[in-house]
Protein backbone atom coordinates (compact mmCIF):
# COMPACT_ATOMS: atom_id res chain seq x y z
CA UNK A 1 0.00 0.00 0.00
CA UNK A 2 1.12 3.16 -0.94
CA UNK A 3 1.15 6.49 1.43
CA UNK A 4 -0.21 9.47 -0.82
CA UNK A 5 -0.19 12.87 1.18
CA UNK A 6 -2.91 14.94 -0.63
CA UNK A 7 -2.29 19.02 0.27
CA UNK A 8 -5.49 20.66 0.59
CA UNK A 9 -5.46 24.74 -0.60
CA UNK A 10 -5.12 24.77 -4.25
CA UNK A 11 -5.26 20.48 -4.60
CA UNK A 12 -8.89 19.94 -2.76
CA UNK A 13 -9.84 23.34 -2.58
CA UNK A 14 -9.08 26.73 -4.82
CA UNK A 15 -8.78 28.72 -1.54
CA UNK A 16 -6.01 30.30 -3.03
CA UNK A 17 -7.77 32.16 -5.58
CA UNK A 18 -10.54 33.33 -3.10
CA UNK A 19 -7.85 34.90 -0.81
CA UNK A 20 -5.58 36.24 -3.62
CA UNK A 21 -9.17 37.73 -5.16
CA UNK A 22 -9.26 39.11 -1.65
CA UNK A 23 -5.53 40.32 -1.23
CA UNK A 24 -6.19 42.48 -4.20
CA UNK A 25 -8.95 43.95 -3.23
CA UNK A 26 -7.54 44.94 -0.04
CA UNK A 27 -4.49 46.20 -1.95
CA UNK A 28 -1.96 44.02 0.30
CA UNK A 29 1.27 44.09 -0.89
CA UNK A 30 1.72 40.08 -1.56
CA UNK A 31 5.39 40.14 -1.34
CA UNK A 32 5.05 42.03 2.48
CA UNK A 33 5.15 38.36 4.31
CA UNK A 34 4.26 40.09 7.74
CA UNK A 35 1.13 41.47 5.86
CA UNK A 36 0.64 38.30 4.53
CA UNK A 37 1.15 36.60 7.54
CA UNK A 38 -1.60 38.65 9.34
CA UNK A 39 -3.81 38.59 6.84
CA UNK A 40 -3.98 34.79 6.70
CA UNK A 41 -3.75 34.28 10.61
CA UNK A 42 -6.91 36.56 10.96
CA UNK A 43 -8.70 35.13 7.94
CA UNK A 44 -12.75 34.13 8.62
CA UNK A 45 -11.44 29.92 7.42
CA UNK A 46 -14.98 28.43 8.30
CA UNK A 47 -16.34 31.78 5.71
CA UNK A 48 -13.99 31.02 3.10
CA UNK A 49 -14.29 27.66 2.99
CA UNK A 50 -18.31 28.15 2.11
CA UNK A 51 -17.23 30.19 -0.60
CA UNK A 52 -14.44 28.42 -2.16
CA UNK A 53 -15.01 25.74 -4.90
CA UNK A 54 -13.77 22.54 -4.70
CA UNK A 55 -11.18 21.58 -7.82
CA UNK A 56 -12.42 18.83 -10.11
CA UNK A 57 -14.53 16.70 -7.98
CA UNK A 58 -11.72 15.92 -5.63
CA UNK A 59 -13.41 14.24 -2.52
CA UNK A 60 -15.41 12.05 -5.25
CA UNK A 61 -11.88 11.47 -6.68
CA UNK A 62 -10.48 10.51 -2.65
CA UNK A 63 -12.99 8.39 -2.38
CA UNK A 64 -12.62 6.43 -4.89
CA UNK A 65 -8.62 6.37 -4.45
CA UNK A 66 -9.94 5.13 -0.97
CA UNK A 67 -12.37 2.68 -2.57
CA UNK A 68 -9.23 1.73 -4.63
CA UNK A 69 -7.52 -0.25 -1.38
CA UNK A 70 -4.17 0.61 -3.48
CA UNK A 71 -3.16 3.75 -0.96
CA UNK A 72 -3.71 5.00 2.43
CA UNK A 73 -4.64 8.35 2.04
CA UNK A 74 -3.60 11.38 4.48
CA UNK A 75 -4.67 15.26 3.74
CA UNK A 76 -1.74 17.01 4.89
CA UNK A 77 -2.13 20.89 4.84
CA UNK A 78 -0.45 24.06 6.37
CA UNK A 79 -2.33 26.09 8.92
CA UNK A 80 -1.82 29.62 10.08
CA UNK A 81 -3.79 29.26 12.92
CA UNK A 82 -5.35 27.11 15.17
CA UNK A 83 -9.07 28.02 13.86
CA UNK A 84 -8.14 27.48 10.32
CA UNK A 85 -7.08 24.14 11.41
CA UNK A 86 -10.50 23.44 13.07
CA UNK A 87 -12.31 25.18 9.94
CA UNK A 88 -10.83 22.61 7.69
CA UNK A 89 -10.85 19.47 10.16
CA UNK A 90 -15.12 20.15 10.26
CA UNK A 91 -14.94 20.82 6.57
CA UNK A 92 -13.58 17.78 5.13
CA UNK A 93 -15.74 15.41 7.85
CA UNK A 94 -18.37 16.74 6.09
CA UNK A 95 -17.31 14.82 2.66
CA UNK A 96 -15.12 12.58 4.20
CA UNK A 97 -15.44 10.60 8.09
CA UNK A 98 -12.33 8.77 8.50
CA UNK A 99 -9.20 10.34 6.19
CA UNK A 100 -6.46 11.45 8.06
CA UNK A 101 -6.20 14.88 8.22
CA UNK A 102 -3.24 16.46 9.28
CA UNK A 103 -2.39 20.16 10.11
CA UNK A 104 1.22 21.70 9.82
CA UNK A 105 2.03 24.85 11.73
CA UNK A 106 2.88 27.27 8.55
CA UNK A 107 6.60 27.54 10.35
CA UNK A 108 7.20 24.07 9.47
CA UNK A 109 7.95 21.41 6.69
CA UNK A 110 5.36 19.00 6.01
CA UNK A 111 8.62 16.59 5.55
CA UNK A 112 8.22 17.09 9.67
CA UNK A 113 4.97 15.57 10.00
CA UNK A 114 5.17 12.29 8.64
CA UNK A 115 6.96 9.20 7.52
CA UNK A 116 8.41 10.79 3.58
CA UNK A 117 10.32 7.75 2.63
CA UNK A 118 8.86 6.04 -0.52
CA UNK A 119 5.01 8.31 0.03
CA UNK A 120 3.51 10.54 -2.55
CA UNK A 121 3.22 13.93 -1.45
CA UNK A 122 0.28 15.38 -4.46
CA UNK A 123 0.76 19.55 -3.62
CA UNK A 124 0.32 22.72 -5.79
CA UNK A 125 3.55 24.17 -4.86
CA UNK A 126 6.81 22.92 -5.85
CA UNK A 127 8.50 24.02 -2.53
CA UNK A 128 7.17 21.78 -0.84
CA UNK A 129 7.85 18.83 -3.46
CA UNK A 130 11.38 19.36 -3.64
CA UNK A 131 11.88 19.40 0.15
CA UNK A 132 9.56 16.21 0.34
CA UNK A 133 11.87 14.35 -3.03
CA UNK A 134 15.10 15.48 -0.62
CA UNK A 135 13.65 13.78 2.22
CA UNK A 136 13.16 10.31 -0.16
CA UNK A 137 9.70 10.59 -0.55
CA UNK A 138 8.03 11.09 -4.17
CA UNK A 139 6.56 14.02 -5.46
CA UNK A 140 3.08 14.50 -8.07
CA UNK A 141 2.78 18.23 -8.74
CA UNK A 142 -1.35 19.16 -9.02
CA UNK A 143 -1.97 21.67 -11.64
CA UNK A 144 -4.56 22.57 -13.86
CA UNK A 145 -2.49 23.39 -16.21
CA UNK A 146 -0.55 20.27 -17.49
CA UNK A 147 0.88 22.25 -20.39
CA UNK A 148 4.01 23.59 -18.34
CA UNK A 149 6.74 21.41 -17.80
CA UNK A 150 6.69 21.59 -13.89
CA UNK A 151 9.97 19.16 -13.10
CA UNK A 152 7.26 16.97 -11.33
CA UNK A 153 4.65 14.45 -12.53
CA UNK A 154 1.78 16.73 -13.23
CA UNK A 155 -2.21 15.78 -12.79
CA UNK A 156 -5.15 18.09 -13.10
CA UNK A 157 -7.44 15.21 -10.90
CA UNK A 158 -6.70 13.35 -7.62
CA UNK A 159 -7.45 9.82 -9.35
CA UNK A 160 -5.28 10.03 -12.21
CA UNK A 161 -2.37 8.65 -9.38
CA UNK A 162 -3.97 5.77 -10.20
CA UNK A 163 -3.08 5.02 -13.36
CA UNK A 164 0.37 6.14 -12.83
CA UNK A 165 2.88 3.70 -12.42
CA UNK A 166 4.36 3.92 -9.11
CA UNK A 167 1.10 3.77 -7.57
CA UNK A 168 0.67 0.61 -9.40
CA UNK A 169 4.02 -0.97 -7.79
CA UNK A 170 2.54 -2.47 -4.58
MG1 LIG B 1 -1.22 24.14 -1.76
Amino acid sequence: MKNIYIDFDGVIMDTNRVTYDMLDRLEVDKSDSEKMSEFYSNLNWKKILTLTPIINDAFGCMKKLYASGKCNLAILTHVNSVDEAIAKINFIRKYMKDVTIIPVPRELSKTKMCSTKDSILIDDYSGNLIEWEKEGGIGVQFSTDLSKDKGFPVIDKLDCILDMKFAEKE
